[in-house]
């Protein structure tokens, strides 16, 4: 049954054209025209009209018509509290053998669990669709509303696979919606988690090799491996890839990678962090990952806050006037960048001492990302240590709810000061937030204006990109298939 949309207006902006026609906050924008405003997407695309009829709900039931005339560049005027979708969030009807949802404990707060597979937040947010299911409706609607680029889950080419990975023989038929996309001129980026044994090795050069058939539309590929935490029970037996294997998919990926920069002026398929990170390497250049299109799902991260850390060295102060030791605690994953960070900081600044303390994840089991840290595994490893934790503990942003600031299993950063002994602990989620909160907010400003967005040169063209990707119910789990890292190398 179709949902009902409740696009419920929170602000009206004063002298706007939906103040001038009365609407207020708390009613409801049901319909644009007649058509139903589901989403955002929806909201745009029909309030570019010049004239609109705009059926709206009050807070009583009251239905009415109002009919506006705007310019064509001019805003209606309302907003709908930041929300991306007004009719819920469509939801996946798989079972893939390598789901991260599946793999969650008990208890864990409702949007770690949600299986989202919903086409418009691919392309609002860069979440990845698997496109299974998609019903005739979405699937005209990505066209007429040309909702490109899309963020797509594809694992495998080969029709048997991928039904298997997937966990449903509604996952054959890959390759056919993607030409179908290309054809239509949208876009896509993709990706591939690798399972040990089952989607790699050949496997994943045909799935290359068929992806890049598909020609420009395609924007990029990406490679992740398998996520496994230790709560598996009853599932497909995974195990996670080792170092040696680690390096395999390196050299395999990266000889895809000279093979395609002459025909396509551009790498195309990029190995995520996590890989140089099992396999010893160190990641690389900035140029490889070129937009860093994929950065939220974990390629390019590394590269990405090294350059920030070193684009901020003239903004640190030469000296403290008082010695401070600052702790910094993360996930195995990031421990090594997070190092290089400290030896930044302390090789620039007089009297500063930061430690790096690798927390392991004794909650999810096998997990390195910093993004699935909890704070029971914080505290419980932080308050040994005592007064040699110094006068900061700095955690990762990304362990952290946005919204509410508590870790996966509710603690506040007051909670984990008063179990670690009362040091004061903050987040950070970028090297500039670490160095401020490290020298006590002595960071110099940014010379120039902050670093918002990302400008880079893509097939000869100038390009911005937003940085980082805007996120509605910002969550760990950006989405399905992820597991959030610091940065994160993500994987389902
Ligand atoms: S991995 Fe994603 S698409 Fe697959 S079952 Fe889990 S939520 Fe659904």
């Amino acid at each position: 049954m179709a949902r009902i949309a409740k696009p419920v207006i929170m602000n009206v902006t004063p002298g706007s054209v939906a103040e001038q026609a009365g609407l207020k906050p708390g009613d409801k924008l049901t319909a644009i025209n007649g058509k139903p405003v589901r989403d955002d997407l929806d909201f745009q695309f029909l309030s570019a009209d010049e004239q609109m009829a705009l059926t709206v709900v009050s807070p009583t039931g009251k239905r009415s018509t109002v009919n506006v005339r705007k310019g064509l560049d001019e805003e209606l005027g309302v907003d709908f509290g930041g929300k991306a979708t007004y009719d819920g969030i469509y939801t996946c009807h798989n079972n893939c053998i390598f789901c991260f949802v599946h793999q969650q404990p008990r208890g864990m707060r409702p949007t770690l669990n949600l299986m989202d597979d919903d086409f418009r937040l691919s392309y609002m947010h860069g979440n990845f669709i698997t496109l299974v299911g998609i019903t005739d409706e979405h699937w005209h609607r990505i066209f007429e509303q040309k909702l490109s680029p899309l963020y797509i889950s594809v694992h495998a080419t080969d029709d048997d696979l991928r039904a298997f990975l997937l966990g449903t023989d509604k996952g054959r038929g890959i390759m056919k919606q993607l030409r179908e996309l290309a054809d239509a001129g949208i876009q896509f980026h993709t990706q591939v988690v690798a399972c040990p044994g089952l989607n790699d090795g050949e496997h994943l050069d045909r799935t290359i090799r068929d992806l890049t058939s598909l020609g420009e539309n395609l924007l990029s590929i990406s490679v992740v491996p398998v996520g496994i935490t230790k709560y598996r029970d009853g599932l497909y037996d995974m195990r996670k890839y080792t170092t040696a294997e680690s390096q395999v998919m390196i050299d395999q990926i990266e000889a895809w990678q000279e093979q395609l920069v002459p025909d396509w002026g551009t790498v195309l398929v990029h190995a995520s962090d996590e890989w140089y990170v099992m396999a010893g390497r160190e990641v690389p250049g900035a140029e490889v990952y070129e937009d860093y299109g994929q950065l939220e799902n974990g390629v390019g991260m590394i590269r990405l806050f090294i350059e920030q850390m070193n684009a901020a060295t003239d903004r640190l102060p030469a000296a403290l006037p008082a010695p401070r030791k600052v702790t910094v605690a993360t996930g195995e994953l990031a421990t090594e960048t997070l190092q290089r960070a400290a030896d930044w900081l302390m090789a620039h600044v007089d009297g500063l001492t930061v430690d790096v303390v690798t927390i392991d994840n004794e909650f999810y089991g096998t997990t390195t990302v910093a993004g699935l840290l909890t704070g029971q595994d914080i505290v419980k490893q932080l308050r040994p240590r005592g007064e040699s934790l110094g006068d900061l503990v700095l955690l990762p942003a990304v362990a952290f709810r946005e919204t509410d600031v508590k870790s996966l299993d509710n603690m506040s950063l007051e909670e984990i000061s008063v179990l670690i002994g009362g040091v004061p602990v903050a987040i950070a989620g970028s090297p500039v937030e670490l160095a401020d909160q490290a020298t006590a907010g002595r960071l110099a400003p940014e010379r120039k204006r902050r670093l918002k967005s990302l400008r880079f040169r893509h097939q000869g063209e100038a390009a911005v990109v937003n940085m980082p990707r805007p996120t509605a119910e910002k969550d760990p789990l950006g989405h399905c298939e992820r597991m959030p890292g610091f940065g994160a190398p993500l994987a389902k």
